[in-house]
């Protein structure tokens, strides 16, 4: 199972998607409001796999998948998006996102994604 670092600044998403995941035994080892907190928080727990949110304050997720990947080319990133970012979506995944799950979560989709990206 995975160790994985959730991103998200609402904690309601943030909160659904730790249930979704810890419900399939993977450890959520931390969670992050924001990009900036991502890559910090990225460095500083080495994750298995991160969800990252794409709209956020302070660091968007475009910004933080860039910054995370530059200091690991290896990490893991997958992308929530919400209705009408496909585009922000296409761009994360030419910034090295391995795949992308859209809000409101599918648990299955979830779970899915997680199993794919460890592969
Ligand atoms: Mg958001």
């Amino acid at each position: 199972m995975a160790r994985i670092l959730i991103v998200d600044d609402a904690k309601f998403m943030r909160i659904t998607l730790a249930n979704i995941l810890k419900k399939a035994n993977h450890e959520v080892v931390g969670e992050a409001e924001n990009g900036k907190e991502a890559v910090d928080f990225y460095m500083e727990l080495k994750p298995d796999v991160v969800t990252l949110d794409i709209t956020m304050p302070v660091m968007s997720g475009l910004e933080a998948v860039r910054e995370i990947k530059q200091r690991d080319p290896h990490a893991k990133i997958i992308m929530c998006s919400a209705m009408g970012q496909q585009k922000m979506v296409v761009e994360a995944i030419e910034a090295g996102a391995l795949d992308f799950i859209v809000k409101p979560f599918d648990e299955s989709r979830v779970i899915e994604a997680i199993q794919r990206v460890l592969q």
